[in-house]
């Protein structure tokens, strides 16, 4: 609505607007296609660099081996993850529990510090989203305008041959996407294997990944920025993680308002935002980022790109919109660590500082020695009193170890129970053995005992553990 000074600065109610309305979702409750104009400026090229290096590292990873093991495995149907080339297994649960939390705090703290950095640079929808399936279909469908017109247009055998391109372009990157993911489950090596094996030998897996490789497509064929208005939980939390010192993308409205378009030759009093809407017409989940912050905006810095380009071409200053608190457009304040942010920092630096202690100290082997429960002392020939043993032995690593085990302080005899011990890569063994110490030995109840566990020459630990005597033969003695 313009004034006689060509004002355009939006009524209370159009305000406000935005806030009962999806920008996706017509008024009858029908979806909103969205036609984004193509984003162009320095952001989007920093962002197109990132997002191309974060696929490459995506891409790449799987092929990566360290001593001819992946670098990186999640197999979880066995158990069996594999983390820069290092094993971890069901032992190593803890780990995995303590990592989870601290990526949850960081993500908590980054957010409360830097908004939705994530969502825009990093996040694989937005990066597939924007960086490869967008500049495909910019690439055969053209730009915004010429996606508007083809879709309205008859299917003529120039629509038809431009959307079977890239249906079909879609799919096949899909499918390639899909087996990326499967080789992280279940390892490049297997991958490769399944591949070149004929396809009637794995019916049941070529059904699962070219379905699941249709969900992919549909995702980023069809359901698109639903995935981050609607599914994606990181979104809805940003209204509780989210408060007026983080740093978010944000129009300056105290600078730009009111707005409204320049004539020529009219003294006009308004801010420097111009009305093109240009921010909203690169905008992938159709909202208008001058009605503040909103549950839509994924950060991606279209809008910034335009705006920047808008301030050059009226000789106004960049960054109307840009990075930036709501306090600090508001209030002028600077960027200042907030006791939220504080709080949260501590936390993270006590759980990464607990994390890396775990880490570092995580040995190759997980020995346990203990007792049999429930049993107290055998007396054997000979004037001989043994004890029974069970041993557990955890093998982290990708090499076969026998294991032998030692008496280390007494001069008594270690009776293995069943054959050699050989621990299989990433194994577990679980034994018995008796040690048997002479009646002239035992001089009290409870005797300390050290048992050596060796692999070779190579002391693996020495546990310490009890030895259970008779009472009657101390009390004698
Ligand atoms: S408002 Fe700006 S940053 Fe947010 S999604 Fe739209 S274009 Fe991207
Ligand atoms: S691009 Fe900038 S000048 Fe144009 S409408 Fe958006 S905020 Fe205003």
């Amino acid at each position: 609505m313009e004034d006689e000074h060509g004002k355009t600065s939006p009524q209370p109610e159009e305000v406000q607007k935005y806030r009962n309305e999806i920008g996706t979702v017509t008024k009858e409750g029908k979806r909103k296609w969205i036609f984004p104009k193509k984003p162009f400026g320095r952001f989007y090229n920093a962002r197109t660099y990132v997002s191309f290096f974060l696929l490459a590292i995506l891409i790449t990873a799987p092929f990566l081996k360290i001593n001819n093991h992946p670098f990186i495995l999640f197999d979880f149907l066995n158990r069996k993850f594999i983390l820069f080339g290092i094993y971890f297994g069901p032992h190593d649960f803890y780990l995995f529990v303590l990592a989870m939390i601290a990526i949850i705090v960081f993500i908590v703290l980054f957010t409360a510090v830097f908004g939705r950095v994530f969502c825009g640079w990093a996040c694989p929808q937005t990066i597939f989203m924007e960086m490869v399936f967008r500049k495909i279909e910019y690439w055969i469908e053209g730009d915004a305008k010429n996606q508007r017109k083809l879709k309205a247009a008859p299917w003529t055998s120039n629509k038809f041959f431009k959307k079977t391109l890239k249906n079909f372009i879609f799919f096949g990157i899909a499918f390639f996407i899909s087996n990326i993911f499967l080789s992280y489950l279940i390892g490049m090596d297997e991958l490769i294997k399944i591949i070149s094996d004929p396809p009637s030998k794995h019916i049941q897996g070529l059904i699962a990944i070219t379905a699941f490789s249709g969900v992919f497509y549909f995702i980023f064929s069809s359901f698109r920025e639903q995935v981050c208005t609607i599914v994606c939980p990181y979104g809805r939390l940003q209204g509780v993680l989210l408060d007026r010192d983080s740093i978010v993308i944000a129009y300056d409205n105290v600078r730009g308002e009111p707005r409204g378009k320049i004539k020529k030759n009219v003294k006009q009093d308004l801010g420097d935002c111009v009305d093109c809407n240009l921010c909203v017409d690169v905008c992938p989940t159709g909202i208008d980022i001058r009605d503040g912050i909103q549950l839509e905006c994924v950060n991606c810095t279209a809008c910034i790109d335009a705006c920047d380009y808008v301030m050059d071409k009226v000789k106004r200053p960049r960054g109307l919109i840009r990075y930036a608190s709501i306090n600090s457009i508001e209030k002028k304040t600077k960027f200042r660590f907030t006791p939220r942010a504080i709080g949260y920092s501590v936390l993270l630096t006590v759980l990464v500082c607990v994390l890396s202690y775990l880490l570092f100290t995580r040995t190759d082997f997980s020995i346990n020695i203990l007792r049999t429960p429930g049993l107290l002392y055998q007396e054997q020939p000979n004037d001989m009193v043994s004890n029974l043993y069970d041993l557990n032995i955890v093998n982290k690593t990708f090499n076969e170890v026998p294991v032998k085990l030692k008496l280390e302080n007494l001069s008594g005899e270690l009776k293995l129970i069943g054959k050699d011990l050989v621990l299989v890569p990433q194994g577990i063994i679980d034994a018995k053995f008796l040690i048997l110490l002479p009646e002239s030995e035992i001089n009290r109840m409870s005797i300390p005992l050290e048992i050596g566990v060796y692999s070779g020459d190579n002391l693996l630990k020495k546990v310490k553990t009890s030895f259970l005597a008779p009472v009657k033969k101390k009390e004698e003695g």
